[in-house]
């Protein structure tokens, strides 16, 4: 009951962020992110109308997709998180997304290793917009060339850019780097790429992502709780 509640209002939050800023609902979707929380809540949030899931650590989440195996014809997975070169063979075999691109040689392994049987792998490109060391991402001038290469390769399909920008409390401040982030997206596009995914915007920030131009937001903690730490986080793959 309590994530059907925080869901719809997650919901009512990104439709008024859409009617304050002029955006249509219908180009403006929500990935929960259920890192860190069972498999029990999220047959819960699926009951109460999600269709899919953003998961930063590859092996949690494939003990979740394990779990709710017999709803996976009705649900996508993103992984959102850092990927390394040794796991991309499971997530080329059982992901739908992977939002965390950020070189050449990852994104050539999953496409060599995505099932024959299965569509492509929807990818973003993800930018280090905020250009802190620590943070994952390819640097903003990089992105077009990575973004290029990424577009050619047979068993992916580019859809977007990807951003955490750093968090911010003041809005006005918080819009500037999802701005730098949706300039450079339509950058892209206005090269020919054919891309229709703005991934932007969190818990925090949603509105600020969605008043410049994301076209979907991934949102966890306002969905789900609280996380009060990450068991996974040792592990960031
Ligand atoms: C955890 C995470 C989110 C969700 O963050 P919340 O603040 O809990 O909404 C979104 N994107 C990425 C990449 C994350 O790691």
């Amino acid at each position: 009951m309590a994530i059907y509640i925080s869901l719809q209002a997650t919901l009512s939050r990104i439709e008024a962020a859409c009617v304050r800023f002029q955006r249509d609902p219908a180009e403006v979707s929500l990935l929960p992110v259920s890192k860190t929380f069972p498999a029990e809540a999220l047959r819960e949030a699926f009951a109460a109308g999600a269709r899919c899931f953003g998961e930063n650590y590859v092996q949690e989440a494939l003990d979740k997709i394990e779990a709710l195996i017999d709803l996976r014809p009705q649900l996508q997975w993103h992984l959102i998180g850092p990927l390394q070169s040794n796991k991309t063979r499971v997530v080329a075999e059982h992901f739908d997304w992977v939002h965390s691109i950020d070189r050449l040689r990852i994104a050539e392994r999953l496409s060599a290793q995505r099932p024959p049987e299965l569509p492509p792998l929807n990818v973003c490109i993800q930018v280090n917009v905020s250009g802190e060391a620590s943070k994952s991402g390819v640097a903003p001038d990089e992105a077009a060339t990575l973004a290029q290469a990424v577009a050619a390769l047979p068993r992916l399909s580019l859809r977007g850019v990807m951003a955490v920008p750093e968090p911010l409390d003041d809005f006005e401040a918080q819009r500037q780097p999802h701005r730098r982030v949706a300039q450079l997206y339509q950058a892209l596009r206005a090269q020919g790429l054919a891309l229709d995914t703005l991934s932007l915007g969190m818990s925090a920030d949603l509105e600020a992502a969605i008043a410049e131009g994301a076209t979907l937001v991934r949102v966890g903690s306002a969905i789900f709780g609280h996380r009060p730490r990450s068991p996974a986080a040792e592990d960031k793959s």
